[in-house]
């Protein structure tokens, strides 16, 4: 078959066609449509080649070179129900190349355009969630080729990566920076300074057992410092986006891509900058099927027995409301808000002071 030379994808606005290459050659490999090498401010496409499921994807690429420094990648829009991380990637390139001295930063706003444009959490159109399925494969659905071409094109060109997420619309957390627990000690402490470095109310160390296929596992396995910015609270706010720009401005200027002095944003009063553990045993479950009232706030210290929240069963007649009380003292870090719940359903993440030596050795 005679290979027809390879055609630079053009930026189409794929927020109303989703999935769709409006009908150009596209190419069977992943690919930028442009050179991220050369100096200053470029930006293109990396496409994700077109699949069985769907047509080529392209995602649009920032890239800021300022040559010898960090080599730093920002993603956002994995998950499609989380809007403030690709909110926050946009305005970064509104002010990064004027403020950038030295490095390479490359943005990439939206990672899972599909997602995105459902307000989905997981990709419509396979079902799959992209924080489960890294490295990705070539040959398989859209979401895994998003993530192979991630993984293949973009990862290689970073030291450090911060992925900008959100806790989801039904859950409360402060703005936080967020890493699992590593088994190299020495990436373990420099993933923890970094995460610090971003100046959230909250940083959080988090073990839980749904981990495999997670792009910071990938990172992590390559040696790369990779954070990830969370926060929640529902709808996209002023307040919260405001404190995760400044969050990132922070950490920008800990690894001295930008110049400036780091500010310590306030959150509800608190202004405070903690680091905690949270494990899977510090989950907080539904005993039973109903609707969850929280009964405390995040960041706030609860001892044993304090009330966390409130099971109401809603499909039986005779069923009491069952109290959820902290086992042991504790500091909130996460809790459900207006959310529905079945039975094993997690509704709150309890948390203590981080003690590095814990993953030591
Ligand atoms: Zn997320």
């Amino acid at each position: 078959m005679r290979r027809r030379k390879r055609k630079q994808a053009q930026a189409g606005d794929y927020s109303r066609k989703h999935c769709t290459n409006g009908g150009r050659p596209v190419s069977e490999t992943p690919h930028l449509t442009f050179d991220i090498d050369q100096p200053g401010m470029s930006k293109g496409h990396l496409v994700v080649p077109k699949g069985a499921d769907c047509e080529a994807l392209p995602l649009p690429v920032f890239s800021l070179n300022k040559g010898e420094g960090p080599r730093l990648l920002i993603t956002g829009g994995c998950h499609g129900n989380e809007l403030e991380g690709p909110i926050v990637a946009r305005r970064l390139i509104d002010w990064l190349p004027e403020a950038q001295t030295c490095g390479r930063v490359i943005v990439v706003p939206v990672l899972n355009p599909p997602a995105v444009q459902a307000w989905s959490r997981n990709t419509v159109v396979d079902g799959l969630n992209l924080n489960r399925v890294f490295p990705g494969r070539a040959d398989g659905s859209v979401t895994e080729r998003i993530a192979d071409a991630v993984s293949r094109l973009l990862l290689p060109m970073a030291d450090i990566v911060f992925d900008l997420h959100s806790f989801g619309p039904n859950w409360d957390l402060p703005p936080s920076s967020t890493t699992h627990p590593i088994a190299d000690a020495d990436l373990m402490a420099k993933t923890v300074r970094m995460a610090e470095a971003f100046k959230f109310p909250m940083t959080l160390v988090w073990e839980h057992h749904d981990t495999s296929g997670m792009f910071d596992m990938l990172a992590h396995s390559q040696g790369k410092v990779f954070v990830c910015a969370e926060l929640g609270g529902g709808t996209v706010g002023s307040e919260a986006l405001a404190i995760y720009e400044v969050g990132v401005h922070n950490a920008l200027i800990a690894l001295g891509l930008v110049e400036g002095k780091a500010e310590r944003p306030a959150f509800r009063q608190h202004k405070s900058n903690q680091t905690l553990e949270t494990r899977s045993s510090d989950e907080l479950k539904s005993p039973a099927r109903g609707i969850f009232e929280p009964r405390c706030s995040v960041l706030d210290e609860v001892k044993q027995g304090d009330l966390i929240g409130i099971l109401h069963p809603m499909d039986s007649l005779s069923a009491n409301s069952i109290d959820l009380r902290a086992s042991t003292t504790s500091i909130v870090c996460a809790i459900r808000s207006g959310a529905h719940v079945d039975v094993n359903e997690v509704v709150a993440l309890l948390a203590r002071p981080q003690s590095l030596k814990i993953y030591g050795g």
